[in-house]
């Protein structure tokens, strides 16, 4: 589905990606973790096309992306939810899943989705007359995964959904990943720093250092790699 091929991404002279490749196949959840300015923001980033690589190729669903806007590649079916949510604090939990809508004009599959979502988030619908800014830092997080999924992507991106959450709400927020992964059949790209998690719910996954991918393996494999353990996994 997704075929990263050898990126380059720079900010101004500063290299931030020496040349990756990721594959990600229709249905997976790939998780890339690593520590804190490894890259993976900007992986995402690169793929968004909010900062395009300099050199190399991405790949989706057959069409080289890397020269396209975002909104483009957001009209391709890749929709990504940023670290730290940025919903909208002033619209309420419906208008900000309109928001996520914004380029579909199927008015009665938009009811339909927003109340799907309502059944997969039952705390949004007790909310949703609610302003954004006012839900917790966990309702927020839901509210900005199912304002992506209004979008209906084929590829969803999630940069650090565990970020500043208590450990009982990152466990749901895992639980729904899972959910949207196997009932809504959203292939996902997750990166994580709680890396522990994020290997237990993902497929497989690839460790990154310094720009630059160190390790691809099955998540089952990486989360008993002596390596990862002692590197991620604190073990
Ligand atoms: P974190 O988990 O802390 O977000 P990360 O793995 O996502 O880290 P990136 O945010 O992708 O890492 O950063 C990779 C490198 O690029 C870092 O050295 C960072 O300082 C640099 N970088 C990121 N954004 C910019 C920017 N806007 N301008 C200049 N350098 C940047």
């Amino acid at each position: 589905m997704l075929k990263i091929k050898n990126i380059q991404t720079y900010y101004g002279n500063i290299q931030a990606l020496k040349g990756i490749s990721i594959e990600v196949s229709q249905g997976e959840i790939i998780t890339l973790i690593g520590a804190n300015g490894a890259g993976k923001t900007t992986t995402l980033m690169s793929i968004s096309g909010v900062t395009a690589p300099r050199h190399g190729e991405i790949i989706f669903m057959g069409r080289p992306i890397q020269r396209m806007s975002p909104d483009e590649i957001v009209a391709m079916g890749i929709c990504q939810v940023p670290e730290g949510r940025h919903i909208f604090p002033y619209l309420t939990v419906s208008e900000n899943l309109d928001m996520g809508a914004f380029l579909r004009n199927d008015k009665s599959g938009i009811k339909k989705d927003m109340e799907h979502i309502f059944d997969l988030f039952p705390i949004l619908a007790n909310r949703r007359n609610q302003q954004g800014g006012t839900l917790s830092g966990g309702e927020q997080q839901m509210l900005a995964i199912s304002r992506a999924l209004m979008a209906r992507p084929r590829l969803l991106l999630l940069d650090e959904p565990s970020l500043g959450l208590a450990p009982l709400i990152i466990r749901q927020i895992f639980e729904i990943i899972k959910k949207i992964n196997e009932e809504e059949n959203t292939t996902i790209f997750l990166v994580e720093q709680n890396a522990n998690l994020a290997l237990k719910v993902a497929h497989r996954g690839y460790v990154m250092e310094n720009g630059k991918i160190t390790l691809a393996d099955s998540a089952k494999n990486l989360l008993s790699n002596q390596e990862v353990r002692k590197a991620y996994l604190g073990i």
